[in-house]
């Protein structure tokens, strides 16, 4: 299944007039779901082609401003649109509150329903062939990265099958039980399949470089990471619990993803030249993101 993730948003907390507010659209298979919502997200998805009526889930990474203010303008457009589908939003556990408030005007004009969680680690949201897993990042309040993650999928190696005399409804039979009878012989599932490893992706802001975000990411095929500062600047990034390009790289290259794309790019760099060069000293496979960017898994 075809994963498509359209970036929103590259700056971090101020807008510059390139790069906007934090946000990340994930869409795969018919679900289509956000990943924090700054200021303008409404907008900057009617730029790129993205229906927002479809989204069923927005992730919130904390409940700073610039990861959360887009909010309010986009439950009252889905409201005056006439939604009426649920609507789920994920905030770490302690900020529920926040979010309520941001979104609580003219309620008279409310259409469906809005579904706040409080979330801590572990899985948040199951779809039909994925799940979504909150973790905690380091940050100055708390903060969660999340993880998309595919189901593994197991593939008859059709040859193989033919070979053995595996026809029509035999394959769903050995699928259910594992094996089957095939005149005298027994043939077992894992025989006449391989597994497909399932995609995923995994997105973290803000946070300090962390342990928790290597072991959230090994393997992962992206990973989309903030990048605030360079490695000049690296002691505002230890202050302001940011991370430099370099250290998002390193965790990149720690987890051993396929590819690291970078974020929350403070509002200073009017250029991101330099930025990209630091990751890619570290880890080759970086990029800085440009807002409306496509990434397709
Ligand atoms: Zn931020
Ligand atoms: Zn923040």
């Amino acid at each position: 299944m075809g994963m498509r993730i359209t970036i929103l948003g590259t700056s971090g907390s101020a807008p510059t007039k390139d790069r906007m507010m934090p946000g990340v659209v994930l869409t795969y298979d018919g679900s289509t779901m956000l990943f924090d919502c700054g200021e303008g997200s409404q907008m900057q998805m009617m730029k790129y082609g993205i229906n927002f009526s479809k989204i069923s889930a927005i992730f919130i990474s904390h409940a700073h401003g610039d990861h959360i203010i887009g909010l309010a303008g986009l439950v009252r457009t889905m409201a005056m649109n006439r939604r009426s589908a649920d609507l789920d939003i994920f905030v770490p556990r302690g900020y529920e509150g926040i979010v309520k408030t941001l979104i609580s005007f003219d309620k008279a004009l409310m259409t469906y329903r809005i579904n706040i969680h409080g979330v801590g680690s572990g899985v948040v949201y199951e779809g039909k062939e994925f799940n979504i897993r909150a973790f905690h990042l380091n940050h100055t309040i708390p903060s969660c990265g999340y993880v998309f993650r595919e189901a593994d999928r197991r593939r008859f190696i059709v040859e193989k099958a033919k070979k053995l005399g595996i026809k029509g409804a035999m394959h769903s039979e050995l699928q259910g039980k594992g094996w089957i009878k095939v005149g005298r012989r027994r043939i077992t599932l894992q025989s006449v399949t391989t597994v497909q490893k399932g995609k995923s992706f995994v997105y973290a802001t803000d946070t300090r470089p962390s342990r928790r975000t290597v072991a959230a990411a090994r393997n992962a095929d992206l990973l989309i990471h903030e990048s605030s500062y360079s490695e000049s600047e690296k002691a505002l990034a230890r202050d302001r619990k940011h991370s430099t390009a370099a250290e998002a790289a390193a965790v990149a290259k720690a987890a051993k993803v396929r590819r690291l794309v970078l974020i929350h790019i403070s509002a200073r760099y009017s250029s991101v030249g330099s930025l990209e060069k630091e990751a890619r000293s570290v880890f080759m496979n970086s990029e800085v993101a440009r807002d409306g960017e496509v990434i397709v898994l």
